[in-house]
C-alpha cells in the first residue's frame, strides 16, 4: 500500500486526460519534494476556555513552503492532495510530527493538548489507529491530551469506517472532535451516530453572529443540543472581544480564532500555561 500513489495513476479512476494527469504530476512532484526537503510545518492556534481565558488545547495547523519560501495555506493543497491520492502521506506525517510535539511538551515538562486535524477522504483505517498509537508509545505522548478533528463530511464516504475508528480511538483514550460543524448536509446525522467530545461550530456561523440574529439562534440551539448531549462547544473565528461576550451568553464555552492569537511556529508552545490577555473574566 505504501507507494499506491506513485504506481497507480496510469489506470486512475479509468485514466485522466491529459492536462489532469500533468497537474497530478505537478503536485505530487510538489508534495513529495515538500515531505523529502522538510518544506512542511505545523503551527498552533490556541482554542481558549471563554470564562477563564485559560488555553484549553492548540490545534495543530499544516503550512507548507514553496520552492520560493512562499507559505501556502492548506486551503491550496489539501483538497489535491486527496483527490491526486497523496494524502495518506501528509495525514501521516501531521499525526507523526504532531505527536511528536506532544510527547516533547510533556519531557520538558510543559505538556500541552494538541488537535490533529485528519482529511475527510479516506478517514480511517487500521493502518491509521496503528500509526497514531506507535507513535505515542515512540514519542512518549499522551492520548488523553490529543483530540482527532476530521469535517462533517469525512463520514460521508464510509460512515461504518468512520464509526469504528472513532470508537477505537476512544477507546484508546483519545478525544475526537466534530470540525466545521453546521457547515454540511448531515450535521444531526452525525451528532446522533458518532460518538464525540467535541464539536467545533463552523466560521460561518460566527463571523456575522454580532449583527445577524439568525446566527445567534443556530448558536444557541447548538450550544443547548451539546450540552444535552454532554459535548463541549468550540466557536470557530472568534475576531473580537464583543463575540466573546455574546458566545458566553449563549452558552459556549470555548472558542478559537485570531483575537486570541493566529496560528504560531511550535516554539511558542513554551508560553501554553500562560493566560490568553484580553478575555471576558480577565
Ligand atoms: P479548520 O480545521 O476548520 O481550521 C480552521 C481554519 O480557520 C485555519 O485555517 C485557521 O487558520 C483559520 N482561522 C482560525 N481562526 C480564524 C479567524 O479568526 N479568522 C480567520 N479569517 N481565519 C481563522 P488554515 O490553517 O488555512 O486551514 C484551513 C483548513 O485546512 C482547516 O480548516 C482544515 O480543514 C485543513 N487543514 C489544516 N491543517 C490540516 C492538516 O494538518 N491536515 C488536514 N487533513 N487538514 C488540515
Ligand atoms: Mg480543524
Ligand atoms: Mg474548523
Ligand atoms: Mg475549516
Amino acid at each position: 500500500a505504501k507507494d499506491q500513489g506513485r504506481n497507480t495513476f496510469c489506470v486512475f479512476e479509468g485514466g485522466l486526460d491529459q492536462a489532469r494527469m500533468r497537474e497530478k504530476i505537478h503536485w505530487e512532484d510538489r508534495i513529495r519534494s515538500a515531505l523529502r526537503e522538510e518544506r512542511l510545518s505545523l503551527v498552533f492556534q490556541p482554542i481558549v476556555d471563554l470564562r477563564s481565558g485559560q488555553v484549553h488545547h492548540y490545534e495543530s495547523l499544516l503550512r507548507m513552503l514553496g520552492d520560493g519560501g512562499e507559505e501556502i495555506r492548506p486551503a491550496a493543497f489539501i483538497a489535491i492532495a486527496e483527490r491526486f491520492g497523496m494524502i495518506r502521506e501528509l495525514d501521516r506525517w501531521v499525526v507523526e510530527t504532531a505527536i511528536a510535539t506532544q510527547g516533547a511538551s510533556r519531557r520538558v515538562g510543559r505538556p500541552v493538548n494538541l488537535t490533529i486535524n485528519l482529511s475527510a477522504r479516506h478517514f480511517g483505517g487500521a493502518d491509521l489507529l496503528e500509526l497514531i498509537r506507535d507513535a505515542t508509545l515512540r514519542h512518549g505522548a499522551d492520548p488523553a491530551a490529543i483530540v482527532f478533528e476530521v469535517t462533517e463530511t469525512a463520514a460521508v464516504e464510509n460512515f461504518t469506517t468512520a464509526r469504528e475508528f472513532i470508537h477505537a480511538l476512544r477507546a484508546a483514550g483519545y478525544r475526537f472532535a466534530l470540525d466545521d460543524f453546521g457547515a454540511g448536509f448531515s450535521s444531526l446525522h452525525y451528532l446522533k451516530n458518532l460518538t464525540v467530545d467535541f464539536v467545533k461550530i463552523d466560521g460561518s456561523f460566527i463571523r456575522n453572529i454580532l449583527t445577524d440574529p439568525t446566527d445567534r439562534i443556530f448558536v444557541k440551539a447548538i450550544a443547548n443540543l451539546a450540552a444535552g448531549l454532554g459535548i463541549e462547544a468550540i466557536a470557530e473565528f472568534v475576531e473580537d472581544e464583543a463575540v466573546i461576550a455574546l458566545l458566553l451568553e449563549l452558552g459556549i464555552p470555548l472558542g478559537q480564532g485570531n483575537y486570541f492569537g493566529p496560528p504560531a511556529p511550535a516554539f511558542a508552545l513554551a508560553q501554553a500555561a500562560l493566560p490568553v490577555p484580553g478575555t471576558a473574566s480577565a
